[in-house]
C-alpha cells in the first residue's frame, strides 16, 4: 500500500463522504484537488487533469471565469447576507428571478429559491401538496418518479429518486412515492420490440399504474429530461410526448427536473425544450450559478401562485423557507451566470461543439469493452459490457467502471463511473473542438489499459 499524505490522513480521519466506500477509503485516502483554470484542476501534487465531468455536472463556464469571481467579490463588500423572509428582500433577489423567468421553458409567475437540487425537489413536493390543499384536492399526494431517477437525496428527494443506494438502509422511499419504467431502450426493450412500441408500452404501464393509484390521489410526475446519475439515459424519440399525453388526461402536474439539463447542456436552454416537455413547473440549481455558490429555484406557474395566495386569505403566513433563500451573494453570481450564457450565447456554442462530442462518443461504441454509446449535447455516456451482442454486464464486483475511472485519471482525466458499470462525460459547457478530441483521445487511452487486463475469459 502507498503511504498517504498527512493531508489524506487528516481527510480520512475527519471528513464523511458522499457516495463512498468508507471502508475502502480509508486505504485509499482522498483526491485532493486543489486549484482550477479554464476547463482543468490540479491536484495536490501538482497533477493536471480535463474535468470531464465539470465537478458534478456543474461548473459550466469553467474554474476562474472573473466575471463570476467578481460578482460575488462585489456583492460579498457590499451586503454578504441579508434575508428574504417576512417582507424584507434584496435586489439581487428580483434581478435573479426576472432573469431566470425570462427563460424558463412555460410560463413562471414566480421563483422560490433554495440551496440546492435536493432542496428544489423537496420544496418541489411541498407546493404540490400545499396547492392541492389550497384547491381542496386534498386526496391528490402521491408523486410518480421513474426507476434510476435522481433527485437528490433529502428525505422526499430521496423518496422520488429511484436508486436503491439512496433507499437501502435509509427507510426510504417514504409512501407518497412511486417509480415507473425507466426510458432506457438499450437495457429495458424487449426483444424485438421497436423504439415506438417500447415507448407506447411504457406510456400504457404508467397509465395502468395511475388507474391503480386511482387518478384522483396522484399529484405530480417529475422527470429529469435526460437522466444523469441514474445512468445518463436519453430517452427515445416520441417517449415524453406520450407520457405527457397520459399525464394530461389526467390532469397530473409535470415537473421537470432540469438540474443537470437547464442551461444549455443539451443544446437548448433547456433540457425541456430538447424533449418536447411541457412541464408545469421545473427545478434548477447546479449550472444556475456555474456551482461557484449554493443556489437552486422552483418555478411557480400563476395557478399555483393564486391557490398560494388564497391560502395565504384563509391561513395567513406562507410557512415555509431556509435562511439561504435568495442568499445575495449566490443571486448575485446566479445573476451574472445567466447574464453570461446570454451575452456569450452559450446554446450557440454548444450546438456548434456538440457534433464533435456526439461524434466522439458514438465512436467509443467501437472499442471491445463499450456495449452502448450516448450522447445529447454536451452529455454521454458508455456502458461496459462484458459481451456486446448479449448485453451481458460484467461481475459488479469486478468494479470496471471505476477501473476505466482510475485509468483516465492516469491519462489526465476526471470522469465518472455510474451504476451498471456507465462511465459519465459531462464538461464545462465551454469546451473547444480541440478539447474534446483531448477528452476522447484520453478516455480511449484509458480503455486500453482496463480492456488489456480484463482477460478474454471475461469478455466472451
Ligand atoms: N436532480 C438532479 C437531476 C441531479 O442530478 C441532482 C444532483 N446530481 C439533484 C437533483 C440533487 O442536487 P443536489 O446534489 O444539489 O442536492
Amino acid at each position: 500500500m502507498t503511504s498517504l499524505s498527512n493531508a489524506a490522513v487528516r481527510d480520512i480521519e475527519t471528513v464523511i463522504h458522499p457516495y463512498t466506500n468508507l471502508d475502502a477509503f480509508r486505504g485509499t485516502g482522498p483526491m485532493i484537488i486543489e486549484r482550477g483554470e479554464g476547463i482543468h484542476v490540479w491536484d495536490a501534487d501538482g497533477r493536471k487533469y480535463i474535468e470531464g465531468l465539470a465537478g458534478l455536472w456543474c461548473t459550466s463556464l469553467g474554474y476562474n471565469e472573473p466575471e463570476l469571481i467578481e460578482a460575488a467579490t462585489e456583492q460579498l463588500r457590499q451586503l454578504p447576507f441579508t434575508h428574504v423572509f417576512g417582507g424584507k428582500s434584496h435586489e439581487r433577489a428580483a434581478e435573479l428571478a426576472e432573469k431566470l423567468k425570462a427563460i424558463v421553458p412555460h410560463k413562471a409567475s414566480k421563483i422560490l429559491f433554495c440551496g440546492s437540487g435536493s432542496e428544489a425537489n423537496d420544496q418541489q413536493v411541498k407546493l404540490v401538496w400545499y396547492y392541492n390543499n389550497a384547491r381542496g384536492q386534498t386526496k391528490r399526494k402521491k408523486i410518480i418518479s421513474r426507476q434510476r431517477a435522481y433527485h437528490g437525496v433529502t428525505v422526499a428527494s430521496a423518496s422520488l429518486t429511484g436508486l436503491l443506494p439512496n433507499h437501502r438502509d435509509f427507510d426510504l422511499p417514504l409512501s407518497f412515492a412511486r417509480h415507473t419504467d425507466c426510458p432506457h431502450y438499450y437495457r429495458y426493450a424487449e426483444p424485438g420490440e421497436t423504439e415506438d412500441e417500447f415507448t407506447t408500452r411504457l406510456a400504457q404501464n404508467l397509465e395502468k399504474m395511475i388507474i391503480e393509484e386511482d387518478p384522483e390521489t396522484v399529484a405530480a410526475f417529475i422527470a429529469e429530461p435526460i437522466m444523469g446519475a441514474g445512468g445518463v439515459i436519453i430517452p427515445p424519440e416520441g417517449y415524453f410526448q406520450k407520457i405527457q399525453a397520459v399525464l394530461d388526461k389526467y390532469g397530473i402536474y409535470f415537473i421537470a427536473d432540469e438540474v443537470i439539463c437547464g442551461f444549455a447542456r443539451t443544446g437548448n436552454m433547456f433540457g425541456s425544450q430538447t424533449f418536447g416537455i411541457k412541464p408545469d413547473s421545473i427545478s434548477v440549481a447546479k449550472a444556475l450559478s456555474s456551482a461557484y455558490v449554493p443556489i437552486a429555484a422552483v418555478t411557480i406557474g400563476e395557478d399555483m401562485y393564486q391557490a398560494m395566495l388564497d391560502e395565504s386569505k384563509k391561513i395567513g403566513t406562507f410557512g415555509h423557507g431556509f435562511t439561504y433563500t435568495a442568499h445575495p451573494v449566490a443571486a448575485a453570481v446566479a445573476a451574472k451566470t445567466l447574464e453570461i450564457y446570454d451575452k456569450r450565447n452559450i446554446v450557440g456554442h454548444v450546438r456548434s461543439v456538440a457534433p464533435k462530442f456526439e461524434a466522439r462518443v458514438a465512436r467509443l461504441a467501437e472499442h471491445p469493452l463499450v456495449g452502448h454509446a450516448r450522447a445529447k449535447g454536451l452529455i454521454g455516456a458508455i456502458e461496459l459490457v462484458a459481451e456486446k451482442t448479449s448485453k451481458r454486464s460484467f461481475d459488479p464486483a469486478a468494479g470496471i467502471g471505476a477501473a476505466v475511472v482510475k485509468a483516465a485519471e492516469k491519462h489526465g482525466l476526471i470522469v465518472r463511473a455510474l451504476g451498471g458499470d456507465i462511465v459519465a462525460f459531462c464538461p464545462p459547457l465551454i469546451v473547444k473542438d480541440a478539447d474534446i478530441d483531448d477528452i476522447f483521445d484520453r478516455a480511449e487511452h484509458a480503455l486500453d489499459d482496463v480492456e488489456a487486463t480484463v482477460t478474454k475469459e471475461s469478455l466472451r
